[in-house]
């Protein structure tokens, strides 16, 4: 699967408008940005653009509807580029102030549209709004590797509009790292997958055991495999309507000779709190419990399997991270990883935000900027975002 879409550094952007679909859909705190991963991701492309004298002008959604504004990453990223970032304030997103904004605009300089979610459009990709956004520019960059799992105005309606349509540097460096980790992996390949539920994950599950050497599997998804196969899981979160497929996925991974791990100890709690946790002597928990974290032993086998890997790639965290009594076993993969002699790609979401959290960031590879996006990546969907860009 060669990468054959257009980049910026395939066409001339002198003097041109250039809008550019960021993902700058950053946590904030009382209007401060406490995750900066995405901002710094999307930093390459808008210098770029600004050093080959384009008119550069960004858009992106934050948070899930209207009631957010970007107006606080404009302001760090005038301190992050060392250049003035113009909010465009504007309901209408593309309205008279977003007009009246990239009319003033020289060569070099940058314009933030507002969230693209004031538009209730926007998610429904709908032509009028693709339209108005494809009026402002010359160029579309789709550099919002976050969203691009998402059919959108911004991502792909606006698309249709422009006669060209390329991708930044944030996009080509995630489908590298994630496209040689899961295609073309050194071995031996680990994949490692926690987090809630087994339903949002069977088909990277699926996916994953064509290409692994060893899986690994942390977080209240595990307790479905252990179910499944009849141990005691307490009140740990299960899916009834899974157990057949857990079973089915074991069976798979010794057809093709994948080693499949799963927890052999548990840190478990009467009730959903940050409480000091029991220790389980092996697999089952005992009644009126629930497993919030893998035990010891567990650390130490998912530990050793990664000491020796040379490609992991892990999303999902292996507890309740969020409670300080429960983030051990995730701790002691994210170490696990940041010792190995390996290539290490973190899938975006939580496990990058326990990651960085955890204080491990700068020792991985590579961290995702996109959840769901690296989620469906590592289920071998295409990315609609990327195939509405123009091939070479
Ligand atoms: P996901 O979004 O599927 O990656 O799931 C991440 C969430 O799973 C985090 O908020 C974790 O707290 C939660 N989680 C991980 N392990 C468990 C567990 N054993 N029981 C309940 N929730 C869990």
């Amino acid at each position: 699967m060669g990468f054959n879409k257009k980049t910026i550094e395939d066409i001339e952007v002198r003097g041109k408008r250039v809008l550019v679909r960021c993902d700058f859909n950053v946590p904030l705190k009382d209007g401060v940005i406490t995750d900066e991963n995405r901002l710094n991701g999307a930093l390459p492309t808008i210098k770029y653009l600004i050093d080959n004298g384009a008119k550069v002008i960004l858009c992106s959604h934050i948070g899930k509807d209207a009631s957010k504004t970007l107006e606080p990453v404009s302001k760090r990223l005038s301190e992050m580029l060392n250049k003035e970032v113009v909010f465009a304030r504007d309901e209408e997103v593309v309205g008279a102030n977003a007009r009246a904004a990239v009319e003033k605009m020289n060569d070099g300089d940058v314009v933030l549209l507002e969230n693209t979610r004031c538009r209730k459009e926007e998610t429904k990709n709908v032509e009028e709004f693709s339209k108005e956004l494809a009026s402002l520019a010359d160029i579309f960059v789709n550099d919002a590797f976050g969203t691009a799992h998402r059919a959108h105005c911004s991502t792909v309606g606006v698309t249709d509009y422009v006669d060209t349509a390329v991708c930044g540097y944030l996009i080509q460096k995630e489908l590298k790292f994630l496209g040689d980790a899961v295609n073309n992996p050194v071995r031996p390949f680990v994949a490692i997958l926690g987090g809630a539920k087994v339903s949002d994950k069977i088909a990277v599950i699926n996916n994953l055991l064509d290409k692994v050497d060893t899986l690994i599997i942390g977080g209240g998804m595990a307790y479905t495999f252990l179910k499944a196969q009849g141990y005691e899981i307490g009140t740990s979160l299960v899916e009834e309507d899974r157990l057949d497929y857990a079973l089915e996925m074991i069976q798979k991974a010794k057809d093709k000779g994948v080693k499949f791990l799963l927890p052999v100890d548990h840190r478990v709690a009467t009730e959903f709190k940050d409480v000091e946790p029991v220790v389980t002597e092996d697999q089952n928990i005992p009644a009126g419990h629930m497993g919030l974290d893998i035990g010891p032993k567990t650390e130490e086998l998912y530990a050793d399997a990664i000491k020796d890997a040379k490609t992991v790639v892990w999303n999902g965290p292996m507890g309740v991270f969020e409670f300080e009594n429960f983030n051990k076993g995730t701790i002691a993969v994210a170490k696990a990883m940041a010792d190995a002699d390996a290539t290490t790609v973190i899938g975006g979401g939580d496990s990058a935000a326990a990651v960085n959290i955890l204080g491990f960031g700068d020792k991985m590879t590579h961290i995702s900027t996109g959840g769901g996006a690296s989620l469906e990546f590592l289920e071998g969907k295409e990315l609609p975002g990327i195939v509405a860009l123009n091939n070479k």
